[in-house]
């Protein structure tokens, strides 16, 4: 049977890619080959800039609220295919369904937040600055803003920024992650059934090619990245040289430190879900295990004890509790770190290198791995893994940890299992990253707060979602006036 071809999305019509280089879509769990996607050119994007200029003169006019409305019919599309896109994305990316589920909710919750486009990008009014002089604060889309995504979320990170880019009332050039071209390929299926004026939204497949193209192009307003961090700050660089908005997002090393006061029974279940969910390839998820003082030994065993009875398997399977990595490149790349913390002196008390899943020998698997001992200065603690491979950093104090955290090179979230309130103001007040989680092991992103690190975790300063996405995607145009 003749594999599925991700196409382009351009001008409200889907089309093939002038590109001559294939990427072959592969089902982690499995390593069957279920679709390619052709990688697009700077004709490509040039193409999507052209369709995007031209929908933007109308759709600036187009009253907010109206826009709005596009986006309450995006939401019933994406309600109605809601399943279908989840499955894509476990097909795709191997995250286990009830992950996809969540992700696709977390991405609904976008569209929701943005429909609150006419209080949200309200400008603001200061009567008689001087003796019947008024002066206005209006807040004007600029034009077109495009998105670059990473593979670990392919449904949920590019509506972090679309729907507040084309509710504000500018237009729209993504590019998807290469490696998962499938999930918002099937999510703009959804955008072509609402009807939206042609050039409003368009997508555009492919690597680096496409992103430096989107870089380059005159006609692009912004772009918000959202990826690794050398690749965030290659991003940033090159929009300040041409002169674009941006916001780059970046990589993560979290660490969530367990007090000796923490309810550990209560808190077991999401400090596990904190380092295996999504198989650890999740910016948020926890990287490094800091118990504080005396309860280290006891977290360790319960902590080993749990973690041990996560069922590895296909993310298709209601029974399966962790995927695989998404690609046999990364799955080498995780597997590389392991050696590296044997070879660095680490304890490794749970081995996942060995990882077998009956009725599927060829998928990317990697089991729950967890090194004890492990020391600040080692690779395994300073580099981020993206796998389930927890490093257990054993401190004294809670300053100890506060000073791991402020350590590492990343900044992106940092958690503090407890049951003072005086170590958790503290924690709160210190720490570099800009998510915290107090007995949360998953600092989420909420569609209605930014989202975004400090540090290397993001370059730039206005981060994803939240009130201050609505600044991103607008230019604050102040009119003073006097009339005789
Ligand atoms: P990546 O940086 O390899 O790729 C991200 C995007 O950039 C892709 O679309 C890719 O095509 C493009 N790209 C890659 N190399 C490029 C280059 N040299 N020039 C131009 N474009 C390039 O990241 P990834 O492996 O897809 O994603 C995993 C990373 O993303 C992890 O580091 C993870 O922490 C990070 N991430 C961060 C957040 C956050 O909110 N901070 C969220 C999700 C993922």
């Amino acid at each position: 049977m003749a594999l599925p071809i991700m196409k382009n999305y351009i001008n409200g019509e889907w089309v093939e890619s002038n590109g001559t280089q294939i990427g072959n879509i592969k089902n982690p769990a499995t390593a069957e080959q279920i679709a390619q996607v052709v990688f697009g050119t700077a004709d490509d994007v040039e193409k999507a800039v052209q369709a995007a200029r031209k929908a933007f003169v109308q759709w600036r006019e187009t009253p907010p609220l109206t826009r709005a409305r596009y986006l309450f019919r995006i939401k019933d599309a994406l309600e109605e295919n809601f399943e279908d896109i989840a499955r894509t994305l476990t097909m795709e990316q191997g995250k286990i369904i009830d992950e996809a589920r969540a992700e696709i909710r977390r991405m609904i919750e976008n569209v929701e937040h943005a429909t609150g486009v006419t209080t949200l990008m309200c400008g603001y009014t200061l009567e008689d600055i001087a003796k019947g002089i008024d002066c206005t604060g209006h807040r004007q889309p600029m034009g077109v803003f495009a998105g670059v995504a990473p593979y670990n979320f392919p449904g949920m990170v590019p509506w972090w920024f679309l729907p507040y880019a084309i509710v504000t009332g500018n237009t729209y050039v993504l590019k998807p992650s290469e490696q998962v071209p499938m999930t918002q390929t099937r999510i703009f299926e959804c955008l072509d059934e609402v009807g939206l004026p042609d050039g409003v939204v368009n997508m555009v497949h492919g690597s680096k090619d496409v992103v430096n193209a989107i870089l380059d192009h005159k006609d692009i307003q912004g772009v918000s990245f959202v990826g690794s961090t050398p690749t965030a700050r290659y991003i940033y660089k090159r929009c300040g040289e041409t002169g674009k908005r941006v916001q780059a997002l970046g990589g993560a090393k979290n660490i969530v430190g367990i007090m000796p006061d923490a309810k550990l029974n209560e808190a077991l279940p999401s400090l596990v879900t904190s380092f295996f969910g999504c198989s650890g390839q999740r910016c948020l998820a926890g990287s490094i295990l800091a118990p504080v003082g005396e309860a280290a030994d006891l977290v360790v065993d319960r902590f080993v004890a749990t973690a041990k009875n996560i069922k590895v398997g296909d993310g298709l399977s209601d029974f399966t509790g962790m995927g695989p990595m998404a690609s046999s490149a990364h799955l080498d790349r995780v597997l590389g770190y392991i050696e590296k913390g044997i070879k660095e002196g680490a304890t490794l008390v749970l081995d996942g290198r060995d990882c077998k899943v009956e009725g599927y020998p060829e998928g990317y698997f990697v089991g729950p791995t967890i090194f004890d001992n492990v020391t600040p200065e080692m690779t395994i603690a300073k580099e981020e893994i993206f796998g389930p491979v927890v490093c257990v950093v054993r401190c004294k104090t809670l300053d100890e940890v506060i000073k791991l955290i402020n350590t590492r090179d990343f900044a992106n979230a940092a958690c503090l299992y407890t049951d003072s309130g005086t170590a958790a103001r503290k924690f709160k007040y210190k720490v570099l990253p800009s998510m915290v989680g107090i007995n949360i092991g998953i600092a989420a992103p909420m569609s209605f707060f930014p989202f975004g690190g400090a540090g290397n975790s993001m370059f730039g300063d206005i981060k994803g979602h939240g009130q201050e996405i609505f600044h991103f995607f607008t230019d604050t145009k102040v009119v003073i006036e006097r009339w005789f």
